[in-house]
């Protein structure tokens, strides 16, 4: 009888040192423990079997072995991948606008739609909005997404409207742009510049000097090639070191010459630093110039999708299955990942993402590599072969899982009560957290 109300005495003072957590959870060190997966941490140069214990939406440990009773809960993902959450740095996203043909409005996508059930805890939208409509963006989608959304903002003022906007040289103000990307440091991660039809560089060049006067990068999507502006000379001229060649096999603009030999401007360019994304998007990637280029060996430094109305459902269709195209190029898993982790997080000068350090935001993917036989299409609709393929079985984003396709992280409904109802935590659970009863 003493004992017992010895315990309960403990047990009532450790509830009250800790409102609103239980004396029993009080002892654990971890919110969450995924055990056994094979880590693929590229930053830390990890590739092999490790637990990952995560706390108060950090990285707290990754070791051969930790124990399960220090976590609140723990999931078995033995035989997956464990990856940093998935980083896709091309993306339109602005889709809350309701204006027609407009990637500042029907075109783009609602990002949580696609994002967690893929892996993919960050995006950054590829020049959806600029200066003019940056605002209006962020209110209705990027403060309102579960995923986070990034931004490269467009160097034409209204945004990517359509052609009438978009080769209006008298809206590609550099200060203007600067300016605003300076009010948003870490949340514009670049300048873009896209779709121009005509012969003269100043997108460019006014993207460059935006990015120059707020010190970030500017991605290009080169739009129509003219012999008035070749690729070699913005590779090796008009691009600083960091910026990013988006739709870089899309052979739209001579990145294969005729010979079938990659672009010298091309090796020039990857030479002094310039950057080279996939951008697949609906148009913008071939099998015609990515086998050539791959078999010369000229990779990608980052898988990105273009994700929009026009590639959803079409060649391109997510992040993994881009990814798995470059498995079927001949690329091993462990370089997939890396361009599409760590690799697109030092692009957009987010070294805190992309990586399991311990510290690290937890934001992690855990894919399956499935076995078969898969087919890939291109923009021209040709197929290529593969035998595997990345499937996303959980997404953990700032340590509550978000994606859980198989419910590996529940229980088994025969062994609750009978009368169980909300079995999270919202300690480890953004899905059905205990708290919240509907
Ligand atoms: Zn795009």
């Amino acid at each position: 009888m003493r004992t017992k109300l010895h315990v309960s005495a403990i047990l009532l003072s450790l509830t009250m040192l800790l409102p609103g957590t239980s004396a029993v959870f009080a002892q654990t060190q971890y919110d969450l423990l995924l055990r056994h997966g094979h880590v693929v941490d590229s930053k830390n140069h990890v590739s092999a079997v490790r637990d990952v214990a995560i706390r108060d939406g950090k990285i707290a440990a990754i070791e051969e072995n930790i124990d399960p009773s220090k976590a609140l809960k723990t999931v078995d993902v033995k035989g997956l991948y464990v990856t940093p959450g998935l980083i896709d740095i091309h993306v339109h996203a602005y889709a809350s606008t309701g204006e027609k043909n407009s990637y500042a409005g029907d075109n783009s996508v609602w990002p949580d739609d696609f994002t967690l059930r893929t892996g993919v805890t960050t995006v950054a939208d590829a020049g959806s909005s600029g200066a003019r409509n940056f605002e209006d963006f962020k209110e209705h989608i990027i403060d309102r997404s579960k995923t986070r959304v990034l931004a490269f903002l467009n160097i034409v003022g209204a945004g990517m409207r359509g052609p009438k906007y978009e080769n209006n040289l008298s809206d590609m103000d550099p200060a203007v742009a600067a300016e605003v990307a300076k009010r948003h440091p870490g949340l514009i991660v670049g300048i873009k510049t896209a779709h121009y039809a005509g012969p003269e560089w100043t997108p460019v060049e006014n993207a460059v000097k935006a990015g120059t006067m707020a010190n970030i990068p500017v991605m290009v999507d080169f739009g129509t090639n003219w012999p008035q502006r070749p690729i070699s000379v913005l590779l090796t001229q008009k691009l600083r070191p960091g910026d990013i060649y988006t739709h870089c096999y899309s052979g739209l603009r001579n990145e294969l010459l005729p010979d079938g030999k990659v672009n010298p401007g091309m090796w020039e360019g990857r030479k002094r630093g310039v950057i080279f994304d996939v951008g697949h998007g609906g148009g913008s990637f071939t099998w015609r110039v990515a086998v050539p280029a791959i078999q010369q060996g000229f990779l990608p430094d980052s898988i990105s999708t273009d994700l929009h109305i026009g590639s959803m459902n079409t060649g391109m269709k997510d992040m993994l299955n881009v990814m798995s195209k470059f498995l079927a190029l001949g690329l091993s898993p462990d370089e997939v990942i890396a361009r599409s982790t760590w690799n697109p997080a030092r692009e957009i000068h987010h070294e805190e993402l992309g990586n399991l350090s311990v510290g690290s935001p937890a934001d992690v993917s855990v894919l399956r590599l499935a076995e078969g036989h898969f087919g890939f299409t291109d923009m021209y609709g040709a197929r290529m072969d593969g035998n595997r393929k990345f499937v996303c079985e959980m997404t953990v984003k700032g340590g509550k899982i978000l994606y859980d396709l198989n419910g590996i992280s529940r229980p088994d409904w025969k062994t609750l009560p009978k009368d169980y109802t909300n079995v999270g935590d919202p300690r480890w659970d953004g899905l059905n957290p205990a708290h919240k009863k509907h």
